[in-house]
């Protein structure tokens, strides 16, 4: 994937709206990565939009390596199907839009979709032979959240990873549960965020005492937790007293208790929504039973916040590899024509060789706006091409995190690219 610059209708700016407080969505939106429509909603702009696919790809892959099958559910909801879980009341879901037909019938805008997955369910499941069953979504998810200071790390619209998995038994459902939680292991590392998120024990699930969530160790987030970094586990503070710590086997000294956010969970509802809701199965002696579920959710959008707030100095964000727009940023200075020439013939080189470019091609802006530029839009490699490097022996070359450039011919710097990519 290649792109010009002087054709991104995007630009960087130095204001960003008022009412924004958090590090992510100024740095975001300053580099016209998003942009924001009111108070936790935000649209993706080009850029951005890069930014959520890479994500997503790395999701995916782990997905489907797990065998779990990728569909799209709907955003419009049956309010019935919320009714026999007893989570169509405000009282229980305190973060529910709603909405009416013309004729008045109520529905429900999707802040999750257990109920109408399950319910569909009853459609595929009826035999033992039928399960187990793996499916998985990117889907927009709108909730009413009552406080939006997080930027993008929490919105009222948003996109998350959902899976579900229904299983016969309570061990069919264990082995999917800690298959999921090693893909989830290998997510957060691809990601760049393996060493700061623990799996953490807390409240939640049905069957099971604790539910897990993938916590990130971040100043920005809005929960607390108490980490072992030895045993690499964590306890939420909304579970944290000494009957939890005995039953985890972990010893409060051994503890730091540290701000965090979640980027990740998994839940083990048993067979509750199954009852409820009337999934079962014919079992291989002919009797019926409920099927066991399992939902595990990533916040997609959330994560790239994340990875703004973790990922960024005091010119703007350091964009990990597996996760940058693009992995070069070619700058072009100068105007003369040999300059530009050579130049566009670098970037046809790049792409021909399969490496992901913007090319900062615009003429009307000087030098230093452009090293600004680089700077806040945070690729990871930039390569500078001017009269004086042409002098000098080709391109002036240095990772976003270096201060000093290196000259390397063109030839050299395609192996050097592709050596590493
Ligand atoms: P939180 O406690 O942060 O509100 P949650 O427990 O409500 O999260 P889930 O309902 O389990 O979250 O959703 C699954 C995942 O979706 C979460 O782990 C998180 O990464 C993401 N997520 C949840 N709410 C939001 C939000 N408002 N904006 C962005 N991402 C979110
Ligand atoms: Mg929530």
């Amino acid at each position: 994937m290649y792109m010009k610059q002087s054709s991104l209708f995007t630009k960087t700016r130095k204001e960003i709206p008022a009412d924004e407080v958090s590090r992510n969505a100024e740095l975001l939106i300053r580099g016209g990565f998003i942009y924001k429509e009111m108070a936790g909603v935000y649209a993706y702009l080009p850029l951005g939009f890069r930014v959520l696919e890479k994500i997503k790809n790395i999701v995916r892959e782990e997905m489907n390596t797990l065998g779990s099958n990728e569909l799209i559910m709907t955003n419009l909801q049956r309010k019935e199907l919320w009714e026999t879980t007893g989570r169509w009341d405000d009282e229980a879901v305190d973060i529910w839009f709603k909405t009416k037909l013309k004729n008045d019938m109520e529905l429900g805008l999707a802040w999750s979709h257990e109920e109408p997955i399950t319910e569909m369910m009853k459609n595929y499941v009826s035999s033992y032979r039928d399960l187990p069953i793996s499916v998985y979504q990117f889907q927009t998810k709108l909730r009413n959240e009552l406080r939006t200071k997080s930027g993008i790390m929490r919105g009222r619209e948003f996109v998350m990873k959902d899976m579900y998995t229904y299983a016969q038994s309570a061990e069919e459902l264990q082995k999917l549960y800690d298959d999921a939680t090693e893909a989830y292991k290998k997510v957060f590392q691809r990601i760049g965020l393996g060493d700061i998120t623990y799996i953490t024990s807390a409240s939640g699930g049905a069957f099971t005492k604790y539910s897990h969530e993938f916590q990130t160790i971040t100043d920005a987030g809005e929960d607390v937790i108490y980490v072992n970094r030895k045993k690499n586990l964590a306890i939420n503070e909304e579970v944290y007293n000494d009957e939890a710590l005995k039953e985890l086997g972990i010893e409060k000294e051994d503890l730091e208790k540290v701000k965090a956010v979640e980027v990740g969970n998994i839940f083990n509802f048993g067979t509750e929504k199954s009852e409820k809701m009337g999934l079962y199965f014919t079992d291989e002696s002919g009797e019926q039973k409920p099927v066991h579920l399992g939902s595990y959710g990533i916040g997609i959008t959330r994560l790239m916040g994340v990875i703004a707030e973790h990922f960024a100095d005091d010119r703007g964000i350091v964009w990990p590899e597996s996760v940058a727009p693009f992995k070069v940023h070619l700058v072009l200075l100068g105007n003369e024509e040999d300059t530009k020439n050579q130049a566009e013939k670098l970037y046809k080189d790049l792409q021909e060789n399969n490496i992901e470019v913007l090319f900062d091609d615009r003429v009307d802006v000087t030098a230093g706006e452009k090293f600004a530029d680089a700077d806040l839009l945070g690729m990871p490699i930039r390569i500078v091409i001017s009269k004086r490097s042409i002098e000098n022996g080709g391109v002036e070359i240095k990772n976003r995190t270096e201060k000093e450039n290196q000259i390397v011919s063109v030839d050299d710097l395609l192996s050097l690219l592709t050596a590493n990519s």
